[in-house]
């Protein structure tokens, strides 16, 4: 099935900061938040997920990490990049 990806940008709660930061050692939270909401292309399914955005060396599995003028999110298999000026998905790229 196809599906359309679209990202918004959000606030996080200045009180869950310090939860994020102790769950990641060594990362900081820009307070950012990365929601992903998908829908497939007909309809029938979709949901959305919400990503704290961390700031720091590579990006750990499950996280989404703020990498200057992009976003990567670590997959299971692969990761993806988000631009942060057009939100555009491009997929399977190197962490860096
Ligand atoms: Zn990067």
């Amino acid at each position: 099935m196809k599906y359309n990806v679209t990202f918004k940008v959000g606030t996080l709660e200045a009180s869950d900061k310090a939860y994020y930061e102790k769950m990641n050692p060594g990362y900081k939270c820009t307070g950012e938040t990365l929601e992903e909401r998908y829908e497939e292309e007909h309809g029938w399914e979709g949901g959305a997920c919400t990503y704290v955005v961390m700031k720091g060396k590579w990006t750990r599995y499950g996280m989404c990490r703020d990498c200057g003028d992009h976003y990567v999110i670590a997959r299971y298999s692969r990761y993806d990049r988000i631009n942060k000026g057009t939100l555009e998905l491009i997929r399977d790229v190197e962490d860096c």
